[in-house]
């Protein structure tokens, strides 16, 4: 089984009926950057800048995060990378050096692009950061946490003002860098239309949108029966966001947990999605289960599925949807 895998990491994505899918990695250090080169990996869908922040005490200058930023681009061989900004939440924020006084509740708090736009100087600092990686391969921008379009006005303002003081430095400046948003709160999967107006590109974050929307915290064992990708109104709103992002001409990917996980590749396809990013570790299994679904069948059944009313239903109508003849 191991070695029918491996071979796996020099074929190219295809479903069963030959629809080409996006296998990207998510990474964080350089390990996943070289497992996610072995595992042919069609580019980097989710870098978390976190890391750099978090590695050690006070913040990472600007020629640090810039080396970070080359070396993963430059790793990945001229295949393309998505670099989030910054997604530090309140609680982490902490660690990082920047302060904001204890909330009551750091999930709903000053996190993601909202504690970037807060501390701009810290912010403008990891864009130069970018912008100058950015010469050293194809690179693409993703803001976390967005709820409102005036966020993202905001940080491409801020991107545009470091340009102007790069190009006054004489630093090599990319032609165009694309900024996309992450879609994980409700209100921008609600809303996604008025984002779209301003992103170039939208990955959709289940982790915390299925958080979010169910009241649920991602990371609590008791919430388990409530906390579920197969919630039909997670897949009422994922449905809306794709099928958004598919009328406006502009990519969504899924950069969630359930992206790796081959329980639910169907489900994926199902809501018409054509771009994954998930761990490294994930790829092979996700190219060999896709490598057995037919694309245009399940796409034919996605109306059906979404008019389950409970995670049950749903769960019994995609395991009929997968296994009835093409
Ligand atoms: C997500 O929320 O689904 C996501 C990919 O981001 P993170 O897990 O880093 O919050
Ligand atoms: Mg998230």
């Amino acid at each position: 089984e191991g070695r029918r895998l491996a071979k796996l990491a020099n074929a190219p994505t295809r479903t069963r009926d030959g629809v080409d899918i996006g296998l990207l990695a998510n990474a964080e250090t350089p390990a996943d950057v070289a497992m996610a080169r072995a595992r042919g990996a069609d580019g980097v869908g989710l870098y978390r800048t976190e890391f750099l922040f978090l590695k050690h005490k006070g913040l990472p200058s600007e020629d640090e995060q810039f080396i970070a930023y080359r070396d993963l681009v430059m790793g990945m061989g001229g295949l393309p990378v998505t670099i989030r900004t910054l997604d530090l939440g309140a609680d982490k924020a902490d660690a990082a050096g920047l302060v904001v006084r204890g909330e009551d509740n750091p999930a709903l708090g000053v996190r993601g692009v909202r504690l970037s736009l807060r501390y701009p100087a810290v912010f403008t600092t990891q864009i130069r950061a970018i912008l100058r990686a950015a010469c050293y391969g194809p690179m693409r921008v993703l803001v976390p946490m967005v709820t409102q379009p005036d966020e993202l006005i905001a940080v491409r303002t801020l991107f545009k003002l470091a340009r102007q003081d790069l190009k006054r430095e004489n630093i090599d400046l990319p032609e165009k860098l694309p900024l996309g948003a992450m879609i994980e709160v409700p209100a921008a999967a609600i809303n996604v239309r008025a984002l779209l107006e301003h992103a170039d590109f939208l990955a959709i974050g289940t982790n915390d949108l299925a958080q979010y929307v169910l009241a649920a915290d991602r990371g609590n064992d008791a919430l388990e029966n409530i906390y579920n990708p197969l919630q039909p109104a997670l897949l009422r709103l994922l449905s809306h966001v794709i099928s958004a992002g598919r009328r406006a001409k502009k990519p969504v990917s899924l950069c969630g947990e359930i992206a790796g996980d081959v329980n639910f590749t169907a489900l994926l396809l199902v809501l018409g999605l054509n771009e994954f990013s998930m761990h490294p570790a994930q790829i092979l299994q996700v190219r060999d289960r896709l490598a057995a679904l037919d694309y245009a069948h399940l796409r034919r059944h996605a109306a059906q599925l979404l008019r389950a009313h409970t995670r049950e239903q749903a769960e019994a109508l995609l395991n009929d949807i997968v296994g009835a003849p093409p």
